[in-house]
């Protein structure tokens, strides 16, 4: 290949959601777009593939859920690199790696001091301006997937390249849809998360969901939301403000902690209202005694982590709500495959606890763009030579690839981590 060539390493994110880890290589030097992590059955961490920290001019943090940052970090424990992402990403990330290093800290390479100096080194950027780094030019854009969350335009070498990072494309009463008019790209790397599937309408989601919520309180049950923390918690309080301000809400779990950083950033918010409004009438569970009341009581809504199931106070609230049929528990978030919450979607069973009488109920409330929005912004593209579709599972990316091919007209590629691609 020819010396000053573009090439792009799949160091994660090939064949799997998560662990988003892409390098972009130009004269020797780097530009690392994301460095996340994945969970294992065990829910233990597992890292990208090796790159040398004295070989990157920066890196580019699209977002701030762990499995596009939680081994970042790892970069600092020898050197320093700058770190772009938005302000409200720094924000978050302090927040979410104190958490990761607390649950996960025994596996993980690197310390709280680790984060402290990655956050240092970080050059906080606004949507659409220019950052250079050594022959890298980078523009972070709008993704609408959670607030702050960016879409990354590299211009290196005469050669665009578009990373979707993770991105939705359409408005939710948390951020708004992204801009893809006047993007020019030689090559697109998109997420293909729910490649293979097209949501059904959101206002039709949002309905069922309101009505669903209505008929368990009436009946004098309790709802159990697990949800994300960062993303997910706060559109569905700020949908509950909106529909069912009556209701006995309450918020548990880190959602606490990142409701006031994303509050303090309304300009990455598409109905700040709302979420001010559900924060501040919504009730905030302070303590375990706090806990214990509300799952003695009726009547109560609670939102809490974790959104699969995984641990956290949705677990405690589903351990008490479980046997009894009035209750209800309404999943809202992204299921992996071998999660709790996929479980009991797919056989009525939480852990080793036996059947779950509550009512179980899974709503598509996604912040990853369907294979029609997918499609939209290969098409919106201008320019397009080729796709690489990275942070999709095996068999989900094939379907993906191939209706880009039919009917965008493009070449799109399913590389593997450990994968190097010859872009330019
Ligand atoms: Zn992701
Ligand atoms: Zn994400």
């Amino acid at each position: 290949m020819q010396e000053n060539g573009i090439k792009l390493e799949v160091l994660g994110s090939g064949g799997e959601v998560g662990r988003a880890a892409l390098l972009l290589r130009y004269r020797g030097r780097g530009l690392l777009l994301d460095y996340g992590v994945n969970f294992d059955e065990e829910d233990k961490p597992q890292f990208p593939l090796h790159v040398r920290p004295t070989d990157l001019e920066g890196i580019v943090l699209s977002h701030a859920h762990l499995d596009h940052t939680a081994a970042a970090p790892f970069l600092y424990t020898t050197y320093k690199v700058p770190a772009v992402m938005t302000r409200v990403t720094r924000d978050l990330i302090r927040v979410m790696l104190k958490d990761f290093l607390h649950i996960s800290g025994y596996y993980a390479p690197y310390e709280q001091s680790d984060v402290r100096s990655m956050i240092e080194n970080t050059i906080a950027v606004d949507y659409g301006k220019d950052v250079k780094l050594g022959d890298f030019k980078v523009k972070l854009l709008n993704a609408g997937h959670i607030p702050g969350s960016a879409m990354t335009l590299v211009d290196v070498g005469g050669t665009r390249i578009l990373y979707t990072g993770d991105v939705n494309t359409i408005d939710t009463r948390l951020v708004t849809a992204p801009d893809l008019a006047d993007i020019e790209a030689d090559y697109l790397i998109t997420e293909g998360t729910y490649g293979a599937s097209t949501h059904p309408d959101r206002k039709e989601i949002e309905e069922e969901f309101v009505k669903a919520v209505e008929e368990v309180i009436e009946e004098g049950g309790n709802v159990l939301i697990p949800a994300f923390s960062l993303g997910r918690s706060q559109e569905i309080l700020a949908l509950l403000y909106e529909r069912l301000d009556w209701a006995h809400v309450w918020f548990d779990g880190m959602t606490r902690v990142i409701n006031g950083i994303i509050l303090s950033y309304p300009e990455y918010l598409n109905r700040y209202d709302l979420l001010a409004n559900a924060v501040q009438q919504f009730r905030m569970v302070r303590s375990s005694s706090d806990r214990r009341r509300i799952s003695k009581g009726s009547e109560n809504v609670v939102v809490a982590t974790a959104g699969m199931l995984k641990g956290g106070p949705a677990q405690y609230y589903l351990k008490r709500w479980m046997d009894d049929p009035t209750n209800a528990v309404f999943l809202v978030s992204y299921q992996a495959e071998t999660s709790p919450g996929r479980e009991l979607i797919e056989t009525g069973r939480f852990l080793d606890l036996g059947l779950v009488k509550a009512r179980v109920q899974w709503f598509d409330f996604s912040s990853h763009a369907g294979a029609d929005g997918l499609l939209e912004i290969v098409k919106s593209v201008k320019g397009l030579k080729r796709v690489v579709v990275v942070h999709s599972d095996v068999g989900v990316r094939e379907v993906l690839a191939q209706k880009i091919n039919e009917e965008a007209g493009i070449e799109a590629i399913t590389p593997n981590n450990g994968d190097v691609i010859e872009l330019a």
